[in-house]
């Protein structure tokens, strides 16, 4: 499943010739000049790394600051956390970013099948219960900060509204989505990482779903597209573009349809699309072609019923809970018809419960919606999500809450 892993973030990238320096080897950057002081557009203060340190980060949520040069860094995270490692800076200020661990650690790359080399960039994780550690080596032009941060996998319990907009409680974490890197992960990640965050619940949820829909069919990779910005804010808010009218706070994600196709299921349309009025992209009433339907319809099921100990029939719905709360979810018309359809199939084989069947089948939960003719887009209930502290700025040339230039949702 390797081949499906398209490397087009760096140039580094499935290079054969770099080789990971010794254990002590931290290079030495060239030059000695004092770098000038960090950017308002960058994490908070942190430490300056100097040449022949000996550089670690973590155990908690830490950053430091890379002058121009090469410099290995052991990464110590926390057990049991979802983790984010990311470099900031300026977009032509980092030249290479490669991990090097243990397995399956050693599959962590900042790749994703649409990326566009922008800072920052992030790679995710879920650490095991056994201590790792992970090794970073970065190329840096210019000054970047390197910024590790993790929040617990278990803190997912639900968040009454009213508590959290009373102060009574906080948020629950922002997170970036694991890299796929476990056997059977099950997806892969489409859109540039820096929008691949979600709340923990979200996150716990997908993983179970893609897993669960992958151990069943044994079929290709479903390809995720935008969540939320790494600082909460809708996918390319960072560049004056967002691309959604929604997407904020970590409850909204695009997953791909699935296909029978070779190779993973990426975000592509399904369908011939017809613009309608006011220039509304849909698909043209049936055109729709190369849909596993199937295989759309348990997965949406799957996180509506909660996941079941290998994949078994649980009648019960208080013996199985779902992860997340799925709010919305919006894709095509045409689509929402092959779902339906495909339903009775999955009744008859014991692989979908009353209240996945009852919700898929009736109006309400799955919502006709333009412009998704090539993606589900699922929307969970709750608060947004809060983002880590050192995760909370905006690149410079951001404007703050970002303008809107699509209609997509
Ligand atoms: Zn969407």
């Amino acid at each position: 499943m390797r081949a499906e892993w398209l490397c087009v973030a760096l140039a580094a990238c499935g290079g054969t010739t770099w080789k990971p320096p010794p254990a002590e080897g931290i290079a030495s950057p060239p030059g000695s000049e004092a770098p000038p002081p960090p950017a308002a557009s960058v994490p908070p203060a942190s430490k300056r790394a100097q040449s022949g340190d000996r550089l670690e980060l973590g155990p908690g949520n830490a950053a430091m600051l890379l002058g121009d040069g090469r410099w290995v860094v052991e990464l110590r995270p926390p057990a049991r956390r979802f983790v984010t490692v990311g470099v900031a800076g300026k977009d032509d200020g980092l030249v290479r970013f490669e991990v090097v661990a243990q397995r399956p650690f050693h599959r962590l790359r900042n790749e994703t099948f649409s990326d566009d080399r922008r800072l920052p960039i992030f790679v995710s994780f879920e650490s095991p219960a056994e201590p790792i550690s992970v090794r970073v080596v970065i190329d840096a032009k210019s000054e970047v900060r390197l910024v590790l941060v993790s929040e617990s996998v278990d803190d997912i319990a639900p968040r009454l509204l009213r508590d959290v907009k009373a102060g009574k409680a906080e948020p629950r974490p922002l997170v970036g989505l694991p890299f796929p890197i476990e056997p059977r992960a099950g997806y892969v990640m489409e859109a540039p990482h820096r929008y691949g965050f979600v709340r923990t619940d979200v996150a716990t949820a997908l993983r179970a779903a893609f897993r669960q829909t992958r151990i069943r069919y044994k079929r290709n990779l479903l390809a995720v597209g935008d969540a939320s910005q790494w600082n909460g804010g809708r996918p390319g808010a960072d560049l004056d573009k967002a691309r959604h009218i929604s997407h904020d706070g970590g409850r909204d994600v695009d997953v791909a349809l699935p296909s029978r196709e070779d190779g993973a299921s990426r975000i592509v349309r399904r369908c011939e699309g017809v613009l309608v009025e006011n220039q509304r992209l849909q698909c043209a009433p049936g055109t729709v072609k190369g849909l596993d339907a199937e295989r759309l319809a348990y997965f949406l099921g799957l996180l509506i019923d909660g996941p079941t100990p290998n994949g078994r029939h649980v009648p019960d719905a208080s013996k199985r809970r779902p992860f997340a709360d799925v709010e919305t979810i919006f894709t095509d018309q045409a689509y929402i018809d092959e779902i339906r359809k495909a339903l009775p199939g999955l009744k008859a084989k014991n692989w979908i419960h009353e209240e996945a069947f009852g919700a898929l089948g009736e109006d309400g939960l799955l919502r006709p919606s333009p412009w998704h003719t090539d993606h589900v887009h699922i929307r969970f209930r709750g608060e947004n999500a809060r983002p880590a502290e050192l995760l909370r700025f905006e690149p410079s040339r951001s404007i703050p809450g970002g303008r809107t230039s699509s209609s997509k949702r």
